[in-house]
């Protein structure tokens, strides 16, 4: 997609904080971090949430890729996997991603 973001940091054509990579995805830590750890897990190919037809194979590598963040950035004591879908969750940017948070107690609710 000409005008996705996250398209433009999975092609590298925009700078990130790249944090795991690989043929099918991307980690990349947020630019408005929620969080002491906040990074994101995309999809090479656009995708535009997490109904939107994403291969197994894909959606195997995005947990694949979580967990390699979740090592990289020690967050062995536990962590956060949040995903939204479309205006009602909040969803900014239509590229479909998952949100990795921790480096903190992050509390029992989901909201
Ligand atoms: P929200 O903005 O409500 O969190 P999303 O779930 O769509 O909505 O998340 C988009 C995320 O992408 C935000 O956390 C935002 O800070 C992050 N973001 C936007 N542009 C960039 C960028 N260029 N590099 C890193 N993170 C980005």
């Amino acid at each position: 997609m000409d005008d996705c973001i996250f398209c433009k940091i999975a092609a590298h054509e925009i700078p990130s904080t790249v944090v795991y990579e690989d043929d099918l995805v991307i980690a990349f830590d947020d630019l408005e971090p929620q969080a002491p750890v906040h990074t994101l897990v995309i999809p090479k190919e656009h995708y535009q949430d997490i109904t939107d037809g994403v291969p197994a194979e894909t959606l195997a590598a995005m947990a694949h890729a979580v967990d390699e963040v979740a090592k990289a950035k020690g967050l062995g004591s536990g962590f956060r996997v949040i995903s939204n879908k479309g205006a009602d969750a909040g969803q900014t940017v239509m590229h479909f991603h998952m949100h990795v948070l921790g480096g903190k107690p992050l509390g029992e609710g989901l909201v």
